[in-house]
């Protein structure tokens, strides 16, 4: 096709008024979305009591999780149901490359996290640290003492240096992707709590623009012994309110309420810290313990 061609093609697709969509497609269009959204609501599955990565930033949202508390009954919208869809599909696919990355001559291997955290035991270290299923590539990860569990994307290793790094994946629309120089610092306290889990100091961050799968990876993240040291000072000191029946403030500023599930729990909680008891009026307990 001649330039000239192309360019009228090219016109002639501006110039042409978007047609009216029959009535069919239109409510088979509606049909379907519904469908995702119902077919996402009914395999919901009831989080299990321990504290969750995704969590991290807001102690209320912990408490909630590790009491058990209902979460909001509503249907989540179906693009936000396929954006995480997509975010997870893309996790296999990028696994299943690092699986293959020291065969193919690179200097990197990926790591079976199970055989790891054997090895540390026998070690001696991270002794609560139990992986308990695989999912794909990813690994279950469970700490009783501490109460958390999370999915781990895995571990590399550098065959040149020897040197291990916790490998954290994230799939992220374009607005925050295109700027990912450096490490999100809302993932700051999820890879903390991967590297405490897993007796790791440094992380290797992969981000993945989700609009043209453009990768960006900033420099690597140093967990020190202090960010441990304060993550499980932390979630110590949320255990106790969670065995106490105290709710903790809420951190409407940490950016986590638009996807929190326990926002009409939340609501209901008001802004105040206070002993939970369904035998005393919530009411009455009210700012008790600000
Ligand atoms: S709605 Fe916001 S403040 Fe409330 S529990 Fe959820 S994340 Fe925390």
């Amino acid at each position: 096709m001649s330039r000239i061609d192309i360019t009228k093609v090219l016109d002639d697709e501006q110039n042409t008024e978007v047609p009216e969509i029959d009535s069919v497609s239109s409510s088979f269009l509606s049909d379907v979305q519904q469908a995702i959204s119902q077919w996402n609501y009914v395999n919901k599955r009831t989080p299990s009591k321990t504290y969750k990565p995704s969590c991290l930033g807001c102690n209320r949202m912990m408490v909630y999780i590790r009491k058990g508390y209902e979460q909001d009954d509503t249907k989540s919208e179906y693009t936000g149901i396929g954006m995480a869809d997509t975010g997870t599909r893309r996790h296999v696919a990028i696994q299943e490359v690092l699986e293959h990355m020291k065969d193919m001559g690179f200097n990197w291997e990926y790591l079976d996290v199970g055989e790891y955290v054997k090895k540390k035991h026998f070690e001696g270290k991270i002794p609560n640290t139990k992986v308990t299923d695989y999912r794909g590539h990813e690994c279950h990860l469970k700490d009783d003492d501490l109460h958390i569990s999370c999915m781990c994307d895995g571990i590399v290793r550098n065959t040149d240096t020897g040197k291990l790094y916790l490998f954290e994946f994230k799939n992220q629309i374009s607005f925050k992707a295109q700027w990912r120089d450096k490490i999100d610092k809302s993932h700051y306290s999820q890879i903390i709590a991967y590297a405490t889990l897993l007796d790791l100091d440094e992380v290797i961050m992969l981000y993945e623009n989700r609009d043209n799968c453009e990768l960006k990876c900033p420099s690597v993240y140093k967990v020190t012994s202090e960010d441990k040291r304060l993550f499980i000072e932390n979630l110590r000191k949320v255990e106790e309110m969670a065995q106490e029946n105290i709710i903790p403030a809420a951190n409407k500023n940490s950016g986590m309420c638009k996807w929190c599930d326990y926002k009409s729990q939340c609501s209901k909680d008001g802004g105040a810290m206070k002993i939970c008891d369904s035998s005393v009026s919530t009411q009455a307990n009210l700012g008790l313990l600000q």
